[in-house]
C-alpha cells in the first residue's frame, strides 16, 4: 500500500458529444453520489455508482482537473474509472460570467414563484450553475 498515493490510475470522461477527459498517470478520483462524496485510489475494489451532479476532481501528481459532471454513472475496475455522463465540461470551457448569469436566473425564478413556473427545471438549472461555478473556483 506504501505505493497508492503515487501509482497511476487510467480515466476517461465519455459524453454524447465524445471523450472529454483522458488521462493516465491519475492518483485520486473524487465525485459525488446521492450518498455523498468519494475518492477512488489505486486498487479501489470494483464500484459501480450513479452519480449526482458535480464537479468531479482528478488527482494527476499534484496538477488537479476539475470536470462538471451532470449527472451519469461512474465505474471503477482494475485501476481503470470511466464515466459516462448526458453532459460533462472540463473546468477551463466553462462561462463563469454565463454561470454566473444562470444562477442569478434560477434564482429569481425560484423566489418569484410566478404562476407557470417550472420550478423543478429552475431548480435543475440553478444546480447545473452551482456545479459550474464549483468546478471553476474551488
Ligand atoms: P444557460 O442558461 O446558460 O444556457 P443551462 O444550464 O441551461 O445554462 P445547459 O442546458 O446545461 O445550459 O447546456 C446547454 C449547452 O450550453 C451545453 O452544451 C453546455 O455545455 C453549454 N453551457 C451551458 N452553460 C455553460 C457555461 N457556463 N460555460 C460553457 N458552456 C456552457
Amino acid at each position: 500500500m506504501a505505493d497508492t498515493l503515487t501509482s497511476p490510475m487510467h480515466v476517461e470522461i465519455i459524453s454524447p458529444d465524445g471523450p472529454i477527459y483522458v488521462a493516465d498517470g491519475v492518483t485520486m478520483v473524487v465525485a459525488r453520489a446521492s450518498d455523498g462524496e468519494f475518492a477512488i485510489m489505486k486498487n479501489h475494489l470494483p464500484l459501480a455508482s450513479a452519480l449526482d451532479m458535480c464537479a468531479v476532481r482528478i488527482h494527476t501528481g499534484n496538477k488537479e482537473q476539475k470536470v462538471a459532471v451532470f449527472g451519469g454513472f461512474l465505474e471503477n475496475k482494475d485501476n481503470k474509472v470511466t464515466i459516462i455522463a448526458p453532459l460533462a465540461e472540463l473546468a477551463e470551457n466553462i462561462d463563469e460570467a454565463r454561470a454566473i448569469e444562470a444562477q442569478k436566473r434560477a434564482q429569481e425564478r425560484i423566489k418569484a414563484r410566478k404562476a407557470g413556473t417550472d420550478i423543478e427545471r429552475a431548480k435543475l438549472a440553478l444546480q447545473r450553475a452551482i456545479v459550474r461555478l464549483k468546478a471553476i473556483r474551488n
